[in-house]
């Protein structure tokens, strides 16, 4: 391993292939300048689709505005998700309290909006957490005062890993649907971990709508206050992406009896075989037939697009480092069956098992990465020879930098990559990038 390596990460680094169990689910390396985000983005990442919500940011005016409208997720309904509130606090508030300026501010807002929310959200971030305000008593009176749900979400960045922040925020969503544990069952799923990124979720809650499959409740892609609370009926709860969304799983499981698995709408084989994988689990010999029929026809057309890209890409490098292990499992499959190679994969919040998958199915010799520093993923990119990279908002310049082509895969883009379609929009973005003739001319100008 490279000597510009930090001793404390060498364990989060291994070469596929030549050493099992990278290192991962630990605190970042100080000093390392981790790709990760805070706890607090973690938990609002998952609760801000939730289109009816109102989501108070109880902290520095910065809090707020580094996860303003931070995913691209789109709505068939409400509009309130797409503001952002701020206690905006200052250091008299943080000599002497908060609590009164968060308790003024939800009733600013109740007064104000002209469609007052049923449900709002109360992050305490950083400064909260040191100076100790309450909370949770100030969400519980206004919650009899104005006779809405106000959840409270503790979640000061420093107090661990952007996985906890999916934690909090699985706890804050079982804190609002738990009254309505005991109700009628409803023959459907729960689609859980989607985040209707350019319309994804509509897109994988369509072809389960084509084989007869209701989907009763979307958490939190295009979620309303109304729809969450019809969560704990479903028959099955198909949870996308897992690092965010499997504890959300297992706690509903535990308390309301609702069975999951995990699923992936990326890339042709995975598309298809969670599709049939929840037809076999609802145990409808009907719809097992459908789901069967449809991803036949579906892998078919998938097919001819592989087909079409295959010789443009086959051989070509690639380099993934995303949020979750799930995506990158998914994407090193999606990159093989266009005859890639895969020589980097690292995410910010993989999970054991998810990495003993990743070893067994990228390339040998490809460096397998926990949450990574860019000085990291640049050397091993330009050792490795990728042609491109794959990442979020982070990772472009980093890219660019070093003249690789570069995939979005990251929650702000504005094309949906899931679903068949996506399989289409994937191999049009790849090629488009990697084989544009811009890499042929650098360095001229130099
Ligand atoms: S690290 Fe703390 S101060 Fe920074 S955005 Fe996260 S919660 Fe706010």
């Amino acid at each position: 391993m490279a000597a510009s390596i930090l001793e404390e990460r060498k364990s989060s680094i291994i070469l596929s292939g030549a050493k099992k169990g990278v290192s991962c689910e630990k605190e970042s390396v100080s000093g390392s300048v981790s790709q990760r985000a805070c706890v607090f983005c973690g938990a609002r990442v998952v609760l801000n689709p939730i289109t009816d919500a109102c989501h108070i940011v109880h902290g520095p005016i910065g809090c707020a505005s580094y996860t303003w409208d931070i995913r691209g997720s789109l709505t068939s309904g409400g509009e309130a998700y797409r503001n952002s509130y701020s206690t905006d606090l200052r250091e008299t508030d943080i000599v002497f309290g908060g609590e009164k300026k968060l308790k003024a501010a939800i009733d600013e807002l109740m007064e104000s909006e002209q469609k007052p929310p049923k449900l709002i959200f109360v992050y305490a971030t950083c400064i909260v957490g040191v100076i100790g305000d309450d909370v949770e008593a100030v969400c519980r009176e206004s919650q009899k005062k104005w006779g809405i749900r106000v959840i409270p979400v503790k979640a000061p960045g420093f107090s661990g890993t952007k996985s906890q922040g999916y934690k909090l925020a699985c706890d804050a969503i079982m804190d609002y649907i738990s009254p309505f544990a005991r109700q009628p069952a409803s023959f459907g799923i729960n689609i859980l971990g989607d985040y209707n990124l350019a319309g994804e979720m509509w897109i994988v809650k369509g072809y389960f709508e084509k084989i007869g499959i209701p989907v009763i409740s979307t958490i939190t892609g295009d979620a309303s206050s109304e729809s969450l609370i019809k969560a704990p009926s479903a028959s099955l709860n198909v949870v996308q992406c897992a690092g965010s969304a499997s504890y959300l799983a297992q706690r509903m499981e535990a308390e309301m009896g609702v069975p999951w698995l995990k699923a992936s709408f990326y890339g042709a084989q995975d598309i298809s075989s969670s599709i049939v994988r929840v037809a076999d689990a609802l145990k409808d010999a009907a719809i097992c037939e459908k789901a069967r029929a449809f991803t036949a026809y579906e892998s078919e057309r998938a097919r001819s697009v592989i087909d079409k890209y295959k010789p443009r890409f086959e051989g070509k490098k690639a380099a993934i480092f995303v949020g979750g292990g799930f995506k990158a499992i998914s994407l090193i499959r999606q990159f093989k069956e266009f005859g890639m190679k895969i020589v980097l994969v690292g995410t910010q919040t993989g999970k054991r098992d998810e990495y003993d998958v990743i070893e067994s199915i990228a390339d040998d010799g490809a460096v397998v990465l926990d949450d990574a520093n860019p000085a990291e993923l640049e050397q091993f990119m330009a050792e490795k020879g990728a042609d491109i990279l794959v990442g979020g908002v982070k990772e472009r310049p980093l890219a660019y930098k070093l003249g690789v082509a570069f995939l979005d895969h990251n929650h702000e883009r504005k094309h949906p990559l899931a679903g068949y379609i996506g399989i289409e929009n994937f191999a049009s973005e790849v090629n488009l990038s990697m084989n544009s003739p811009v890499w042929h001319h650098l360095g001229m100008h130099c």
